[in-house]
């Protein structure tokens, strides 16, 4: 039997999550479809329930969804239960699971474009608090690093910071909270495709020579911020290889079977963005 799977969203058309599973379903030989589902909001709860009593076998998540699909899901796994938001919602044995892997898929990005960063006792300073910036925080604590928030609106940095152990900054962030970085990360929607603009402050002064600056928005790849910060002397990661990363263990739970090595993945997406 055909196992269904596919990504939530509002807007999910221009998802590349669907190219990304078909190459690898194809490649393994897999009999299964994965299909980009469009829900509003209000039609969530009712379009989800539809289709896993349907037999999909489970979805991505994206926004505006993952807190929904956190409170949705009768189960949790212990990283979504320590984020609060879920990427990704699963049937496993008659139950609805949420997991989260973005933290996973940070990660990923780093191993794959910044092997020579180490993040055990590393300082990294962290723009944004939202769904994201949760899954990075988590992940940099975990990995060792000391974490410092900055982000528009000041209590979910100062929850976040609460959360992982580390220091909310104000935003902009200050001199003292540059000094000694070995990690940068834009978790905003600042410099996305239709996004709000990068303010003029985050010229990246300050920071420290062989700092890495890692922007997760992959739309456009080569990002405002990227641009700045590779002037500016600084090693850039972009956030293609997080998408991946997320995708390679969703890909997992959702047909049972890795990923297969042998598809370019990144090059395949590049394609389809035209780069
Ligand atoms: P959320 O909506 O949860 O969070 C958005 C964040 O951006 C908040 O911190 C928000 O601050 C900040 N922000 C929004 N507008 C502005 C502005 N005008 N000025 C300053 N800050 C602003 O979104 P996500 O966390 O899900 O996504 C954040 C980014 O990460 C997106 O660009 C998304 O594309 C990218 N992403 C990439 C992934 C990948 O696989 N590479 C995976 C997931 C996300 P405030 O709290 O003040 O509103």
């Amino acid at each position: 039997m055909t196992i269904r799977a596919g990504v939530l969203g509002y807007p999910a058309r221009h998802s590349l999550s669907p190219a990304l599973h078909g190459a690898w379903l194809e490649a393994a030989g897999i009999d299964g479809s994965y299909e980009a589902v469009e829900v509003a909001p209000e039609e969530f709860a009712r379009e989800v329930r539809a289709r896993f009593d349907d037999g999909w076998a489970g979805f991505n998540v994206t926004m505006p969804h993952k807190r929904a699909a956190f409170e949705f899901a009768g189960e949790r796994t212990a990283t979504a239960q320590a984020l609060g938001v879920s990427n990704l919602i699963f049937m496993r044995g008659g139950k609805i699971v949420a997991d989260n892997r973005d933290g996973e898929g940070f990660l990923y990005g780093l191993a794959r474009q910044a092997p020579q960063l180490t993040l055990d006792g590393a300082t990294a300073l962290l723009l944004g608090a939202g769904g994201a910036a949760q899954a990075v925080a988590h992940a940099l604590a975990g990995a060792g690093a000391r974490v410092r928030i900055a982000n528009r609106s000041p209590e979910p940095a100062r929850e976040l910071a609460k959360a992982v152990k580390g220091e909310a900054f104000a935003s902009p962030p200050p001199p003292q909270a540059w000094a000694d970085v070995a990690l940068i990360v834009n978790a905003t929607s600042m410099g996305m495709t239709d996004g709000p603009p990068v303010p003029d402050w985050l010229d990246f002064a300050g920071v420290q020579p062989g700092a890495v600056f890692y922007d997760l928005i992959y739309k456009p790849l080569d990002t405002p911020l990227i641009r700045r910060a590779r002037k500016a002397g600084l090693k850039t990661v972009d956030g293609l290889d997080m998408l991946i990363g997320q995708a390679r263990p969703a890909f997992q739970t959702l047909f049972g079977a890795p990923p297969p090595d042998a598809v370019d993945i990144r090059g395949l997406l590049l394609a389809k963005m035209g780069q």
